[in-house]
């Protein structure tokens, strides 16, 4: 039987019987198999629609089926598909233009991943090679990839196969005002104490090895736990006051996702070295850089780039890429994400008033977390973490599936970030499925 003639059924059978998905036990999955995809929606092989409410890996910014990128990716297929990167390529050399034009104005040059683990293993190389130190400061609710050097830098159990770790990696923790011990009188307090134990555990590590301190801008996939107010200029100043790199990683948060282009924006603070990968492309082909701030370009005029990717700024990867970002500018993302955003989270306030087992909403722009509790009083979390015993997290995942509402959890957490290119009717459609299943939650769950 030839390929195109394939069932569904057919298609997700030979994939599970040949291929391995990621972090999954293999036994029992059920993956849908995707035939069509059109704006925020997908289709099955038998003509059912599903809506895809976190963007697929939050990185399908656009949605599926965007034109410009796909005809980007024609035109490049045409001229050539692929030019070491040693040679220069138009493509490349655009976005990387565009990419430094969208930064702050001390940042200099890009360096071309893959996609996000490896723009994270490359920063760090960077910041070792620069700063002449080897200490790397990560924090323990973070995600950075799962290659081995991203993957000790991610702070959550994702970690743990890689163990033991890189010597000089250190963890440190996030703010993560609503689970904390003690409660704070006001955002400023939280800071305060946060960047105050920051600062001890710089000065016990010994801050003259301290390369650099790499963070998410605002934590992702551990449940969009946004910075309080001073944090990241907190964190800013410890850096400068110490001769330290601050990394932001803006795989996830860059690209719109929060309403600025770069999260970090949000916080009025610049960093020295930048990893994207995601919305540079929306994954039409995979992408991921560095961004190094000038001081840090300059000293690569003399000292080696010790880096390189066989396929580091891939033509059609780069086409897509500068498709993407003019696309970006040109229906003017930013406003719609906070148009949206602004209903989204307006929405979410709703569902936590609402439901006795939301216990906290957090949002930005079209990024956020709903987090689920036994109990709102004592914030008992609905799954305890690191397990969930009965599945209760999927069989959420499952009533939301069945109302084709597509997304992930994590921990006790579901995720919500759809497209930004989602309708304000589109999102209040969505959100209504949610309630209804929220609803079964407080009956049902808790
Ligand atoms: N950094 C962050 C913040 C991420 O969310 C991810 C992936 O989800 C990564 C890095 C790793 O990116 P990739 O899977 O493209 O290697």
């Amino acid at each position: 039987k030839e390929d195109d003639d394939m069932t569904g059924e057919e298609v997700k059978s030979m994939q599970k019987e040949y291929s391995l998905q990621s972090w999954s036990k293999q036994k029992g999955l059920n993956p849908i198999p995707v035939e069509k995809g059109e704006g925020i929606y997908f289709w099955d092989y038998e003509g059912n629609r599903y809506t895809d409410m976190s963007a697929q890996l939050v990185n399908m910014n656009v949605g599926f089926g965007n034109k410009a990128i796909n005809d980007a990716i024609k035109e490049q297929v045409d001229k050539f598909c692929y030019a070491a990167p040693s040679y220069a390529v138009e493509a490349r050399a655009k976005l990387a233009k565009k990419i430094i034009e969208l930064m702050p104005d001390n940042m200099g040059k890009v360096f071309f991943t893959n996609a996000g683990a490896e723009a994270n293993e490359n920063a760090v190389k960077m910041a070792r090679m620069y700063t002449g130190r080897f200490k790397i400061f990560s924090r323990y609710r973070s995600y950075h990839g799962s290659s081995f050097g991203a993957g000790n830098l991610t702070g959550e159990p994702r970690r743990y196969p890689l163990e033991p770790g890189i010597p000089g990696f250190v963890k440190f923790f996030d703010p993560y005002i609503y689970r904390e011990a003690v409660p704070f009188e006001s955002e400023e307090a939280a800071t305060k104490y946060y960047i105050a134990k920051l600062r001890e555990q710089i000065l016990y590590e010994g801050p003259n090895s301290v390369a650099a301190i790499v963070i998410e801008t605002i934590t992702g996939s551990n449940g969009v736990l946004i910075p309080p107010k001073g944090y990241l200029p907190g964190m800013r100043a410890l850096c400068d006051e110490f001769g330290i790199l601050l990394i932001c990683d803006e795989v996830m948060a860059g690209w719109g996702r929060t309403g600025k282009m770069f999260a970090f924006e949000n916080f009025d603070i610049k960093p020295d070295i930048v990893t994207f990968a995601k919305g540079v492309t929306c994954g039409y082909v995979p992408l991921g850089g560095v961004v190094v701030s000038k001081k840090i370009a300059e000293y690569f005029d003399d000292n080696l780039l010790s880096c390189g990717l066989t396929y580091s700024g891939h033509p059609l990867a780069c086409a897509a890429g500068v498709a993407c970002v003019n696309y970006y500018e040109e229906v003017n993302i930013l406003e719609h994400v906070n148009e949206v955003g602004e209903v989204l989270g307006e929405k979410l306030e709703e569902l936590k008033a609402a439901h006795s087992c939301v216990g906290d909403v957090r949002y930005i722009g079209l990024f956020s977390a709903v987090e689920l509790v036994k109990d709102k009083t004592t914030k008992e979390a609905l799954v305890p973490y690191g397990k969930d015993p009965e599945g209760t997290m999927g069989k959420i995942l499952g009533k939301l599936k069945e109302r084709k509402f597509m997304t992930y959890t994590h921990e006790n957490m579901i995720l919500i970030a759809p497209p930004l290119i989602i309708t304000k009717e589109q999102i209040l459609e969505e959100l209504e499925k949610l309630d209804e299943v929220l609803s079964i939650v407080d009956k049902e769950f808790i």
